[in-house]
């Protein structure tokens, strides 16, 4: 069983990120809204960093 990677949208404008689990949060991560709240446009997904991924990895024991 191969779990999705997660990955992170980043704003190029304003540097609002926000955190995708593919495996806990949604199923289809590319219905997600990837639009920046603020600056209302697309944002690139991009790797963690291993301080982000450690969070992530933590966060699916609960
Ligand atoms: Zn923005």
């Amino acid at each position: 069983m191969i779990a999705p990677r997660p990955f992170k949208y980043k704003c190029p404008k304003c540097g609002y990120s926000k955190i995708i689990k593919p495996k806990s949060d949604v199923i289809n991560p590319v219905g997600m809204s990837s639009v920046c709240p603020k600056c209302k446009i697309q944002m690139g997904s991009v790797e963690l960093n291993i301080l982000e991924e450690a969070i992530t990895q933590l966060s699916l024991w609960k």
